[in-house]
């Protein structure tokens, strides 16, 4: 009997025992920085002479470790094996894959802070986010496990007297899972977990920048008796190999979770029918986000500066669901502002090795250049109150910034900086700050701070986001509790840890037998 679900409960650093067993876990990680990892296909583990280096994004000298690079050779011989093993994976007992999830689930929960600590050195993440970070990928092989349990009979159809009627979900077949690095644990893992559970078999790209984390889960995988072929790691450029894969007519569905950009592109190509193919592939895709807090004037304003400082630098803003956008009805907006701008400049920045910094750095030179050209621009259309400097010497640390009395069409207020900055605007009324929430083309998530039922009712029916929040930030959806995902440009809306989202790896198939 598997007992109920509940989310992984988040680690309170408060107490000294917590913060010493993390230090421990962060020297064990410290001794095997720099190590090698090879591809794993079919079970078989490859090296290459060309190699993905992972950085410490707070350190330029701190080598997390260095990680073969699949080729389009390699990704063809692991598609061979995901297509053969796909044959008797889709046939194993739903219940000794969910079983492989629990397993792997009760590992990686031993081994906690070890996870948590190697976030911290691979993507900078401070002490806090990386163990809701880990907790959230134990969250969704929990989740998944039990779902598979509840979709796998399929749903009762009528039947009649001499005829019996079964209506059953089905895997696909060969999928491609693609990951970001800004939640290198748990969208890569949840990701690839839904995809097994449900029978399929995957290619596994994780992000370039973090691919240490996902070679750690492969181990886990193994050692809870995922059998090989199932999950095949090939970390690789993502236009080398991403688009051959993506391109593939043996792929049957791709799942992605990255940047508009990219989601754009390999919807576009998956349409394409290449010869020898047989099926539509499907597409899930998680993109980008425009985030907004609403503040309205009848609220906790308290709650609600402190709501947007925390979605707006949690991870240095790196998180699709992070707060960019404040926007404040005008007769709160100065006190709103004012408040924001005090707890910001309190906040710190640095290497998060060190427990008390707030902030880490961005992820690397590319994003470190495309927030401070932000920066530059928010110059021009805003006023800067806070923040506004970056130094990447030793790490890529930019401070956390705001920007007052933004228009609400300025490119800082429609654009995904996907860093530690935040717009403030002014609204005229609550309707006028719902319109001005809808502006962007994304639609993931938002939050109002109101005590105004009516305003409230409003929102639920006309904010159009995937993830609305009220009376809280915008960020830290917990699996199976606000399942997650966004509307427009922001996606599929496909929702990650919540009661549909094993069906979008599945195919519904009826049986109907006369007797
Ligand atoms: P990205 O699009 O640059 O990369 C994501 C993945 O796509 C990486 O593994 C990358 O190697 C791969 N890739 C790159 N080019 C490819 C190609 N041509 N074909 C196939 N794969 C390719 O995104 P990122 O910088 O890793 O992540 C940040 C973005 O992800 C932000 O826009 C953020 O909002 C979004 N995100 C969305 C969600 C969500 O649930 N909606 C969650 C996390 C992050």
């Amino acid at each position: 009997m598997v007992i109920q679900y509940k989310h992984e409960p988040f680690t309170n650093f408060s107490e000294e025992e917590n913060r010493r067993l993390f230090t421990e876990s962060l020297r064990y990680v410290q001794s095997y920085l720099g190590n090698d990892y090879d591809l794993v296909i079919n079970g078989e583990r490859i090296s290459t002479k060309d190699k993905i280096v992972s950085v410490n994004p707070a350190n330029h000298d701190e080598i997390i470790g260095t990680v073969s690079k699949a080729t389009v050779e390699l990704a063809e011989k692991a598609m061979k094996s995901a297509d053969e093993t796909f044959q008797t994976w889709r046939k194993t007992d739903p219940e000794m894959r969910s079983d492989i999830l629990f397993r792997s689930a009760a590992i990686v929960r031993r081994r906690k802070h070890e996870f948590s600590a190697l976030l911290v050195k691979e993507a900078g993440k401070p002490w806090n986010e990386a163990d809701a970070d880990t907790a959230e990928a134990i969250d969704f092989m929990e989740y998944y496990g039990r779902q598979m349990l509840a979709v796998k009979d399929g749903v009762k159809v009528e039947s009649r007297p001499i005829e019996h009627n079964r209506f059953r979900y089905i895997p696909l077949g060969v999928g491609v899972i693609i990951s970001p690095w800004n939640f290198p644990f748990a969208i890569m893992a949840g990701m690839t977990a839904a995809a097994v559970v449900s029978g399929n078999t995957v290619l596994l790209k994780p992000a370039s920048t973090t691919p240490v984390v996902a070679a750690k889960f492969i181990e886990v995988l193994e050692e809870a008796g995922l059998p090989a072929g199932v999950v095949n790691y090939i970390p690789g450029s993502g236009s080398e190999i991403g688009d051959y894969l993506v391109d593939h007519p043996r792929t049957r569905f791709i799942s992605f979770t990255g940047s508009r950009d990219v989601g754009v592109r390999i919807y576009e190509r998956a349409a394409k029918v290449h010869d020898g193919q047989i099926w539509l592939k499907r597409v899930i895709a998680e993109m980008g986000g425009k985030d907004t807090i609403i503040v309205d004037s009848d609220c906790d304003l308290e709650l609600a500066a402190r709501s947007i400082v925390s979605s707006a630098f949690g991870f240095s803003g790196q998180k699709c669901s992070a707060c960019s956008r404040a926007v404040v009805l005008e007769d709160v907006y100065d006190e709103v502002l004012a408040r924001v701008i005090e707890i910001t400049k309190n906040l710190t920045v640095g290497n998060t090795a060190d427990q008390s910094y707030f902030m880490g750095p961005v992820i690397d030179q590319a994003a470190y250049d495309k927030i401070t050209s932000y920066i530059e621009i928010g110059k021009k259309e805003g006023k800067l109150v806070a923040g506004g400097k970056g130094d990447d010497m030793e790490g890529y640390f930019i401070e956390p910034t705001i920007f007052a009395d933004v228009d609400e069409n300025a490119r800082l207020m429609k654009e995904e900086i996907f860093g530690p900055v935040v717009a403030f605007c002014k609204a005229k009324s609550f309707d006028h700050a719902i319109q001005i929430a809808n502006n962007t083309d994304y639609g993931l998530t938002g939050a109002v701070l109101s005590n105004n039922r009516k305003h409230i009712e409003c929102a639920q029916d006309d904010f159009h986001v995937g993830n609305l929040y009220f009376n809280r930030g915008c960020t830290g959806a917990i699996v199976g509790y606000h399942p997650f995902g966004g509307f427009n440009m922001s996606g599929t809306d496909s929702k990650a840890g919540g009661p549909d989202y094993l069906l979008l790896h599945m195919q519904a198939k009826t049986i109907s037998e006369m007797f």
